[in-house]
């Protein structure tokens, strides 16, 4: 046999709460997940990020078995779960409309997954009192969900999917029903929730701010793939390819070839000019290859000195002030267009309609390391 065919439970790590190898899922002749892999310590935030239709709730519907995958494993602190259905999985799970029964009250939905593992009554009555406490809805427990506010549902929701303490909740855009200014208090107590629980978060969205601000590993996909996967900080600042630099926001993409080579650096001909990247460790790109890099908005700079050895002309178009940063759109000789982000604090240099040289270091030049696509 070989160690592809292993028996799933001779590798697992049961310390993992969650393990994806390879899960595949088609439907028709479409392929909605393409050999996603992940690896989820316990008690981790993991958020899904990527645009619409690119896989992430029907990877999360494959680990609730929702959904069965067509190749690959799914193992649950170290058990093959991947043809268990719903209910053998040590799971819970939150969607974006908050799926409550429209007929049952507060308190009857919140004791609904006790009754459904046939717990006795008097204990559930009780846990069901303490979990509305907790959640401070007790003030709710005989009303039905058409009478609750936005936020109350939420909590409905949320306190139905805890009472079970599962091993890892899923939660499918959980805070895309409720209005702006509600959601920022309401990430803040899931964060909250998760770290005071020890509870596996697997958090889908489209929204870069909840992914980078909620997650301790962020994992960025597209077109039914894993892209790349890291810490906030990791996935912004090193993004590995042009999609995840372009679909962050902040970074300046750049393609071209690779016109020069020395033991450190990367000289590479775009159609916005010459610039110079730090050569990677080998297989680094060769003499003639296709390649993208990309700088962030904040690591440029006006009136650039010799240190910021990548240079470039270009036409400030719109200036835009966001409180922390002002940003400047310019259109690059190529027509693209490029961001440069100045401190909100400084004083305002350029205006609309100038032409300005700006510049960045060689060092603040991330090469992709995926396809230039
Ligand atoms: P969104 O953010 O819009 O919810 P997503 O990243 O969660 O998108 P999925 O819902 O996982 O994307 O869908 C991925 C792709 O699979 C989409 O193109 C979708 O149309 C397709 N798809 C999902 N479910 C089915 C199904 N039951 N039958 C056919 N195609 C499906």
């Amino acid at each position: 046999m070989d160690s592809l065919a292993a028996p799933l439970e001779v590798m697992a790590r049961p310390q993992l709460d969650l393990e994806l190898r390879g899960i595949r899922k088609r439907y028709g002749d479409f392929t909605a997940v393409d050999g996603v892999s992940l690896q989820v310590e316990k008690g981790q935030f993991v958020c899904l990020l990527g645009p619409s239709g690119c896989g992430k709730t029907t990877t999360l519907r494959c680990v609730a078995g929702l959904e069965e995958p067509d190749d690959g494993g799914i193992l649950i602190g170290g058990n093959e779960v991947t043809k268990d259905p719903p209910w053998q999985r040590d799971i819970a799970m939150m969607f974006q409309d908050f799926a409550l029964f429209p007929h049952m009250t507060v308190a009857k939905q919140v004791g609904f997954g006790l009754e459904m593992l046939k717990k006795p009554k008097v204990g559930i009555a009780k846990r069901v009192e303490e979990v509305l406490k907790a959640f401070e809805i007790s003030a709710l427990a005989d009303r039905k969900p058409g009478s609750l506010s936005g936020g109350q549902r939420q909590r409905v929701a949320l306190a139905r999917a805890m009472i079970t303490e599962p091993r890892i909740l899923l939660l499918d855009e959980p805070v895309g029903a409720l209005d702006y200014s509600l959601r920022e208090t309401v990430m803040l107590e899931l964060k909250l929730l998760q770290q005071r629980t020890g509870i596996s978060f697997i958090w889908v969205t489209h929204d870069q701010n909840e992914a980078f601000s909620l997650g301790d590993l962020v994992v960025v996909m597209n077109h039914a793939k894993i892209e790349q996967q890291g810490t906030a900080e990791e996935i912004l600042r090193r993004p590995a390819t042009a999609f995840v630099a372009s679909f962050v926001q902040g970074n300046n993409v750049f393609r071209g070839r690779v016109t020069g080579t020395s033991p450190d650096v990367l000289q590479v001909e775009t159609s916005a000019g010459r610039f110079y990247v730090p050569r990677p460790p080998d297989p680094a790109p060769m003499l003639g290859d296709a390649v993208s890099f990309s700088v962030r908005a904040e690591q440029i700079t006006d009136a650039p000195s010799q240190r910021q050895a990548n240079r470039l002309t270009a036409r400030c178009t719109a200036v835009e002030y966001f409180g922390a940063v002002r940003r400047h759109i310019f259109e690059r000789c190529d027509g693209e267009v490029l961001k440069y982000d100045q401190f909100g604090a400084h004083a305002a240099r350029i205006v609309s309609g100038q032409t300005v040289q700006l510049g960045w270091q060689v060092e603040e030049t991330v090469l992709h390391t995926g396809a230039p696509g």
